[in-house]
């Protein structure tokens, strides 16, 4: 029984089994992409109000496309000198900064002119977007754009060379979970689940008291297919990256939105998806993304290591092979679901 329901609605369903009320989903579009919340409180109107002007705050600061946002104002002053931006971008920017260092920039957030190059930018939605093979001289005229990082002084923000742009659609979705705990909690909402993209953020358990559960989705699959349930504690996040997400094909060659940024092309490390489960939902949507760009060898040697940020989170990578490898702190309340489609599983353990 692999074709089940969507993931937030069979998300919802699994948390809100006992239940006290019924759960009260807010959708909405925002970062480009879907979000829902689904908040389990007697009236939570005024928290899920509350949630989505969060994230409707910190789109107006971190979008690309509105030309008054902090990351516009940013990047149309590269290479001019600093400008001043929120202390919340300050911080994201930070943190970025920070995950790109650790991974040696596979997650890199100043490869917007390299994915502009290929149609992946964020300036257009995926209906328009013109995706293209972009050719090899013009890639090496754009990587040396990409190899220094954002300057972060207090609240102000600069980019050394002109041409410089920060694109962070690879953490923002995720560090915007934080906000959005912040304002249910505030507003007395105790139990939810925030789903932001590819991000899914627990807030507290079941009313059984057990924790809620998610569906990771098949890498392979329709978009209803799924690779497995897992147990989502209390405050933790589950974010994933794929090929799958955003592509195109030219001349048989499918061609994806993650881009290693060593040579500008999608990333080809032998992973179909990688699901981070971590604490910090912005670290779990940047590492997700830079585990992709790094596969499967380096993602579990950083793990079993011990040390650094990856060793502190939960990992399943699947292969493209179709094996999965998934991380002890997952054992408990794992449910596989992909062995009819040919997936193999493994519980990695240090
Ligand atoms: P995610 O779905 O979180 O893995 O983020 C994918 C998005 O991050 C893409 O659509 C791009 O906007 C951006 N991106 C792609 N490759 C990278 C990379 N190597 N480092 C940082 N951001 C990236
Ligand atoms: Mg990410």
């Amino acid at each position: 029984m692999r074709r089940m329901l969507p993931l937030l609605c069979a998300a919802a369903l699994l948390s809100g089994c006992a239940a006290r009320s019924e759960p009260t989903i807010q959708t909405f579009f925002a970062m480009d992409t879907t979000m829902s919340v689904t908040a389990y409180a007697e009236d939570p109107t005024d928290a899920l109000v509350a949630a989505q002007q969060a994230v409707n705050r910190l789109d107006a600061l971190w979008s690309r496309t509105r030309p008054d946002s902090d990351i516009a104002r940013l990047n149309a002053a590269a290479g001019t000198g600093a400008v001043a931006v929120d202390g919340d971008t300050a911080a994201l920017l930070t943190t970025a900064n920070a995950v790109a260092e650790e991974s040696g920039l596979a997650f890199n957030p100043v490869l917007c002119p390299v994915m502009d190059a290929w149609g992946f930018g964020s300036t257009e939605s995926e209906t328009t977007a013109v995706h293209r093979v972009p050719a090899q001289a013009e890639l090496d005229e754009l990587l040396p754009l990409t190899r220094d990082l954002p300057l972060v002084d207090g609240d102000t923000a600069a980019l050394a060379l002109p041409g410089q742009a920060v694109d962070l659609g690879g953490i923002a979705k995720g560090a915007a979970a934080r906000y959005v705990v912040d304002a249910l909690t505030q507003n007395g909402v105790e139990r939810a689940i925030i789903a932001l993209g590819g991000n899914i953020t627990a807030l507290g358990v079941r009313p059984d008291g057990h924790p809620f559960r998610v569906y990771v989705r098949d890498p392979r699959g329709e978009g209803e297919d799924y690779l497995c349930l897992i147990a989502l504690p209390d405050g933790r996040t589950c974010s994933t990256s794929g090929g799958y997400e955003r592509c195109f094909v030219a001349d048989g060659v499918t061609y994806h939105h993650i881009i290693d940024p060593a040579n500008g092309y999608p990333a080809q490390s032998g992973l179909l998806s990688v699901t981070v489960v971590a604490d910090d939902p912005a670290l779990a949507d940047a590492w997700s993304t830079a585990l992709f760009v790094l596969g499967p060898d380096e993602a579990l040697r950083r793990w079993k290591s011990g040390q650094g940020t990856v060793a502190g989170m939960d990992l399943i990578l699947v292969t493209d092979a179709g094996h999965v490898y998934v991380t002890q702190g997952l054992e408990e309340g794992l449910e596989t679901l992909g062995e009819e489609a040919g997936y193999t599983y493994e519980i990695v353990r240090r």
